[in-house]
């Protein structure tokens, strides 16, 4: 009998678009091996999870449903199809989603789920908890100041001194728990500061703030459970300030080079670091670990571990198996079997 695998997509974050795109090319992977039998689970940007008919046809058409098609029930449930999956595939990036939630409810209804679980997903989504462990392992990283909507409210003099003493501009600023580039700043001075924290904590009370480095932009993809691989690197280029939502998600705004043309040590050391990266945060199946080089004095950084990363045909994750001789319909394989081989 087929292996019932009830793939999730949509989702609540700003990452909705970006799972349907992914979810499709997932969907006909899977198709092409008869030992699956794919059932789709659309989830509404509300959080509302729609039974296979549905999800289906958001699937073909490859489009999120009309306000009009939308269910409207307060109440959260399951479809009953759920009961007949035997395995999922969480194609969910952002919060609600890449950040644990969904893998505390899989997890709790006993069936294997490809990718991370509650613990990787959460860190990996959360910047602050991130870089704490990050740094308890020596992973190298830019100068960064955590701190909440509360703390900067009772003392925005103090904190923007204390930021400018410490990092200076240009400076990031970041919502701790996001993707996408969704409410990043780039800051010149005081005043933009200000305004890129009153944006950024509209999307969460918890913030990061970081030294700006000028560097290229490179990742690699890792693959596996206890024993993880770490693919070829890729490197993203762009003409654009930096990498930014709309750099990310409009055709033709950034290139994608594989392999990266870097020296061999600074290629074996970003290897080494994206397994260390990914053991740090206790991963399971995949990652993306994003890194900065600065080329100017031969220093890698790393920036983040994105625990469900963009898997459309075109994404470098997918990518970067290819070159490194895992083709997407045996990615999406091998993701499956990782999966139950943990869920033992
Ligand atoms: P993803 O879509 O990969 O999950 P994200 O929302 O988690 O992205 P980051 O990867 O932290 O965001 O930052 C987005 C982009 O902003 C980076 O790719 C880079 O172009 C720029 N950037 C972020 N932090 C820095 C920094 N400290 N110095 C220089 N550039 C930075
Ligand atoms: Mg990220
Ligand atoms: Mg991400
Ligand atoms: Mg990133």
């Amino acid at each position: 009998s087929p292996l019932y695998v009830g793939l999730l997509f949509g989702g609540q974050s700003g990452e909705h678009d970006v799972s349907i795109t992914s979810a499709r090319a997932i969907a006909s992977a899977l198709n092409q091996n008869s030992r699956y039998q794919v059932q789709p689970f659309y989830i509404q940007r509300d959080g509302t999870w729609r039974s296979p008919d549905i999800s289906q046809q958001v699937l073909d058409s490859g489009k999120g449903l009309q306000d009009s098609e939308l269910l409207t029930d307060a109440a959260f449930f399951l479809p009953t199809e759920v009961q007949t999956v035997d395995l999922w595939f969480p194609v969910l990036h952002g919060p609600n989603g890449e950040d644990g939630t969904v893998q505390g409810l899989l997890q709790l209804m006993h069936k294997p789920y490809v990718g991370n679980g509650v613990l990787a997903s959460s860190v990996g989504m959360d910047k602050i908890a991130m870089k704490a462990i990050f740094a308890n392992a020596g992973l190298p990283q830019v100068k960064y100041v955590a701190l909440n909507r509360w703390q900067w409210q009772q003392d925005e003099q103090s904190w923007s001194e204390h930021i400018e003493a410490t990092l200076g501009y240009p400076c990031f600023v970041k919502p701790s728990n996001l993707g996408s580039s969704v409410g990043i700043s780039k800051v010149r001075d005081r005043q933009q500061l200000k305004e890129a924290i009153a944006s950024a904590t509209s999307y969460d009370p918890r913030i990061i703030i970081e030294q700006g480095v000028t560097a290229r932009e490179i990742e690699c993809a890792v693959l596996g459970n206890e024993q993880p691989q770490a693919s070829a690197i890729g490197e993203i280029t762009f003409t654009s300030d930096f990498y930014d939502y709309e750099t990310k998600y409009t055709a033709g705004k950034a290139d994608l080079i594989i392999p990266s043309k870097l020296p061999d040590n600074v290629t074996q050391a970003v290897q080494s670091m994206a397994v260390k990266a990914f053991q740090t945060v206790a991963g399971s199946g995949l990652a993306r670990v994003d890194f900065f080089y600065v080329e100017a004095t031969g220093t890698v950084l790393i920036n983040e571990i994105n625990t469900f990363p963009g898997f459309t045909s075109l994404s470098m994750y997918p990518k970067l198996w290819e070159y490194s001789g895992i083709p997407f319909t045996q990615l999406c394989d091998r993701l499956v079997e990782l999966a139950l081989e943990k869920h033992v």
